[in-house]
């Protein structure tokens, strides 16, 4: 139960994964984890593919039912495709609160295009990689849609087992590739890319064989694989994922889907890319957060944490859980913290109205316990805490923290070791 506790915490942090990790577990790499990832929405994607040289359809973007009506005409295509944008996938399976079902839907008819969209813009649109509630759509691409013979997955990793990056592929792509990986893993192969050299012609000419491309449209699939590789380096990403990756009768091999992150190290060098973050998907308190360099995570109890760490936090959450408790939220400070933002921090926990007490574990290796203290004194004060605090410091100048604690006269619990304070915070709440 304990560790079921750290995953759900773990996956509300990552929720718009997507089949990577299935992908990879099968192929014994494991997932590299970089502070948070930028996301972009299909379109986003797509027009940095065209950049590239990558070949996807022609699309529009549309907010309303009208400008996707009008764009459906514009485009004067023989049949068209409307896609719900949103940063999960799995769309073509998920289903909207306006009982519409699919978030793709292929038409001849223009008309079609707007009453469609009019069942998809302002809805939720729930996949099997959204929460439960869904995700509020609020653009559709409308694209050109090509008649597709064959489905295949493409994608690109950065994979720390590997130290760089890795291919991964399978002739069976389109909407079930989790259930490819699971039941059959020999029809997915990887190819691991050297960084200096790039991707060599026979390793993107073996992928395209292995994706099952024949005759002149393996050389065509490795074109567009190279070409996909140069793109993921270009923008500094850390996945493209194409799936499908198509062929259309007409001979011609087209991205059909586009998923790529980004590496938020590189924000510096990638301005114009991480411009394009519309934050649209983030959660308010989270990106509150994130202003002050802070990580928050809302869960559904009633025990706030205030840690440092991703794995502090972690086995905080479990430890509260094993002793009957269920955390509200995580809050990780991080390293190299100072007193404003341990206020800040304060501020977003105690925001949260099922926050019923507050549990601070933190752990000096890098931080100054007594800046923790300071910033803790001053946020009960100013904030008015009302709830019990109960509070566990370790390392770096412990017993002058302990001191400024004492000295300020507030109500603050101290705890020895994270499993009193885990017991204390539960009984503060069962009082
Ligand atoms: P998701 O992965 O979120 O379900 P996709 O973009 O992969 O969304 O679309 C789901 C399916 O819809 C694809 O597997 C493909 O069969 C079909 N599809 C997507 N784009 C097109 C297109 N331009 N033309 C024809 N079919 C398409
Ligand atoms: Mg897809």
């Amino acid at each position: 139960m304990a560790a079921s506790m750290a995953s759900q915490a773990a996956s509300r942090g990552l929720r718009t994964t997507t089949s990577k990790h299935i992908l990879l577990n099968k192929v014994k790499c494991t997932w590299l984890s970089p502070r948070r990832w930028l996301n972009l929405q299909e379109y986003q994607s797509k027009k940095l593919m065209q950049e590239s040289g990558v070949a996807v359809q022609r699309f529009y973007v549309a907010d309303t039912a009208s400008e996707a009506l009008e764009a459906a005409k514009r485009l004067n295509a023989k049949e068209i495709v409307l896609k719900a944008q949103i940063l999960a996938g799995g769309r073509g399976k998920g289903v909207f609160d306006s009982g519409l079902k699919g978030g793709v839907h292929l038409t001849k008819d223009p008309a079609v295009v707007g009453e469609l969209a009019n069942q998809m813009l302002g809805f939720n649109l729930t996949t099997k990689q959204t929460p439960k509630d869904g995700v509020k759509v609020k653009t559709v691409m409308v694209a050109e849609a090509l008649d597709i013979t064959r489905e295949t997955y493409f994608a690109i990793l950065m994979d720390r087992a590997c130290n760089g990056p890795v291919m991964v592929g399978s002739p069976q792509g389109g909407m079930d590739i989790e259930e490819v990986a699971d039941k059959t893993p020999e029809l997915i192969f990887k190819e691991v890319i050297d960084i200096f050299e790039g991707v060599r012609d026979d390793q993107a000419l073996r992928m395209a064989a292995n994706l099952e491309f024949k005759g002149p449209l393996q050389r065509q699939a490795a074109d567009q694989i190279k070409r996909l590789y140069d793109l993921f380096m270009k923008v500094d990403a850390t996945q493209v994922e194409v799936n499908p990756l198509g062929e259309t009768p007409q001979g011609q091999v087209v991205c059909f889907d586009a998923k790529i992150n980004f590496d938020d190290n590189a924000e510096f060098r990638q301005k114009s890319v991480f411009a394009m973050d519309d934050m649209s998907e983030s959660d308010p308190t989270e990106m509150e957060a994130a202003k002050w360099d802070l990580k928050y995570i809302g869960l559904d109890g009633n025990i706030a944490c205030f840690v440092n760490g991703a794995g502090l936090a972690m086995a905080t959450c479990d430890i509260i859980d094993l002793h009957g408790g269920k955390p509200a939220n995580f809050l990780d400070l991080g390293g190299g913290v100072q007193e404003r933002q341990v206020y800040e921090a304060f501020k977003l926990l105690t925001a949260d109205p099922k926050v019923e007490a507050i549990l601070v574990n933190i752990f000096g290796g890098i931080v100054n316990c007594a800046i923790i203290a300071n910033g803790i004194t001053k946020a009960c004060r100013e904030l008015e805490l009302k709830v019990p605090l109960v509070v566990r410091l370790e390392g770096t100048n412990v017993d002058e923290a302990k001191r400024i604690l004492r000295e300020s006269g507030l109500p603050i619990t101290a705890a020895e070791n994270l499993e009193d304070a885990a017991k204390k915070a539960v009984a503060a709440i069962r009082k």
